[in-house]
């Protein structure tokens, strides 16, 4: 068990970590997680482009890293099938699944149908925080591959940060990265990525929320567009 934790570590611990991450590449930001809390780690991987460089990162520190997967049973084909391809490619990675406590059948009669449409935080709530609140319990850190430039909610995220959402540590290696490196490294090492984001879906979610962007929007704008949300509440401090 690490001696880092959520309620334990202080302030100046946090500040001195990530001065101290700063100074390596992305791989010691990853090496670091593994080596400090190896199986108290997961990774919550949405399988979006900057999912396929942590993977292939992980992959080559610690070959049976934790994965999951939330799924909220509105994903896109192309995303389940791309979590087809990735467990061929790494084969002995522990990816799990996720699913909901309630289907979409029992979330339609206990709330109405598309739920999403009128009440997406509640929506996201159902099929991704509680379920992901299911996955930490009992684990110390998880990871997520969060890049500053995403958006500004996300501008100040730090290699490791306190969650207090999940009562967790936060672990962020790609927080520098942008849009042009995370292609760069796919298309070097030849990585599989979602058929969606060569038909301009920058950032993919669930399908009724996910729509491509047009010429010169945000990279997030196709999510929750007109529903006046921008994160499903994983990232959320509260
Ligand atoms: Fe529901 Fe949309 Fe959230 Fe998916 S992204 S859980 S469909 S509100």
């Amino acid at each position: 068990m690490s001696s880092l934790h959520y309620s334990s570590v202080t302030d100046e611990q946090l500040v001195h970590i990530n001065k101290s991450l700063a100074k390596g590449d992305t791989i010691e930001v990853v090496k670091w997680a593994y080596d400090t809390f190896s199986d108290d780690l997961i990774y919550s991987c949405s399988f979006g482009a900057e999912a396929m460089v942590l993977l292939d990162m992980i992959s080559g520190v610690k070959k049976n890293a934790r994965v999951t997967f939330l799924d909220t049973h509105l994903h896109f084909p192309e995303t389940y099938a791309l979590i087809e391809q990735i467990r061929k490619r790494y084969p002995e990675l522990h990816l799990t699944i996720k699913e909901p406590e309630i289907s979409l059948a029992q979330q339609a009669e206990a709330h109405g149908a598309e739920l999403w449409k009128r009440q997406p935080d509640l929506c996201c709530q159902i099929r991704k925080v509680d379920p992901m609140e299911s996955v930490l319990k009992g684990t110390v850190a998880w990871m997520s591959g969060l890049r500053r430039e995403q958006s500004a909610t996300r501008a100040d995220v730090q290699f490791v940060n306190r969650d207090e959402k999940f009562q967790s540590l936060k672990i962020c290696p790609l927080i520098h990265w942008r849009a042009e490196e995370v292609w760069q490294y796919i298309h070097m090492f030849e990585l599989p990525y979602n058929a969606l984001h060569d038909q301009s879906y920058p950032s993919i979610g669930c399908e009724p929320c996910t729509r491509p962007v047009k010429e010169g929007e945000d990279s997030r704008a196709g999510r929750w567009s007109q529903l006046g949300k921008t994160e499903c509440g994983l990232h959320l401090a509260k």
